[in-house]
């Protein structure tokens, strides 16, 4: 089964907007795909869909052959790891407390949690013994969004949903975390869904690339080269 697949997706908002109409999108395992599109066409819908924060209208979404509507939710938690622009860190909360949110609720050993997320801050080049024990606010941006990522990879999800993950950031550091993602996704191959409103981060980072127009209509799903290519 791929890992996600969209089958006939409408979101209809309580107001009447149509946010999503008809949506079928199969995503290839171990690959990124790049959800790009104007702002307003339905990607961050698309995104909180697959995550189960809200419903879909009509449709179905199957997460690793399971249906998300049918999914128990601490089960949903564990294979889909999330990340967000502002990637909303608990203020109060040590890194490594932060990075073990998902491990504490599946209710792991205390050591284990210990080893997994010190391995992770590794991973996203976060010295444990420098970063563990600090607050979000004794980082940097593209600090916290290091940490950010090692969350959402915490529980060995099936896939990764990326909103936006690299836009509240300077350009230079952008660019630097751009990088590190490449590297990051070649170590631990894990399908992502990544949403951007940025061509230049779409080619850099995306295995494949949706163009969604309004209402999250796929206009476009090709390997960068040849979305480049296209007249
Ligand atoms: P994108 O992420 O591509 O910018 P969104 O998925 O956020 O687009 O929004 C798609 C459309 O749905 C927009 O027209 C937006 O205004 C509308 N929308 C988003 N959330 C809601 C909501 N909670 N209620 C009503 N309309 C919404
Ligand atoms: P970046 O260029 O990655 O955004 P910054 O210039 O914001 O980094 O920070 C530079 C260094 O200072 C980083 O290693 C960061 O961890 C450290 N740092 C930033 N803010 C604090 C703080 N409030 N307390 C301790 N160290 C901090």
């Amino acid at each position: 089964a791929a890992p996600i697949r969209l089958e006939a997706v409408s979101k209809r908002y309580a107001d009447g907007t149509v946010a999503v109409e008809d949506l079928t999108l199969d995503l290839a395992a171990g690959e990124t795909t790049v959800l790009i599109g104007p702002s307003g066409c339905g990607k961050s819908t698309v995104l909180r869909m697959v995550n189960r924060l809200i419903e879909p209208t009509s449709g179905r979404i199957l997460v690793d052959g399971e249906d998300v509507a049918a999914a128990d939710p601490v089960t949903l938690r564990r294979r889909i790891g999330y990340v967000i622009q502002q990637v909303g860190l608990f203020p109060h909360q040590t890194v490594r407390a932060n990075v073990g949110t998902v491990p504490r609720l599946l209710g792991w050993s205390r050591s284990r949690i210990r080893e997994r997320t010190d391995e992770l801050l590794e991973l996203v080049g976060l010295e444990p013994g420098r970063f563990g024990s600090r607050y979000p606010h004794e980082l940097s941006g593209g600090q916290r969004q290091r940490v950010g990522v090692a969350r959402a990879l915490a529980a060995d999800p099936v896939v990764l949903l990326m909103d936006e993950p690299f836009s509240a950031v300077d350009p230079i550091v952008r660019t630097r975390l751009q990088d590190e993602f490449r590297r990051l996704q070649e170590t631990v191959r894990k399908t992502i869904l990544l949403v951007t409103h940025d061509l230049d981060e779409a080619v850099r980072l995306g295995d494949r690339i949706a163009v969604l127009a309004e209402r999250g209509r796929l206009q476009q799903y090709e390997r960068p080269a040849a979305l480049l290519a296209a007249p």
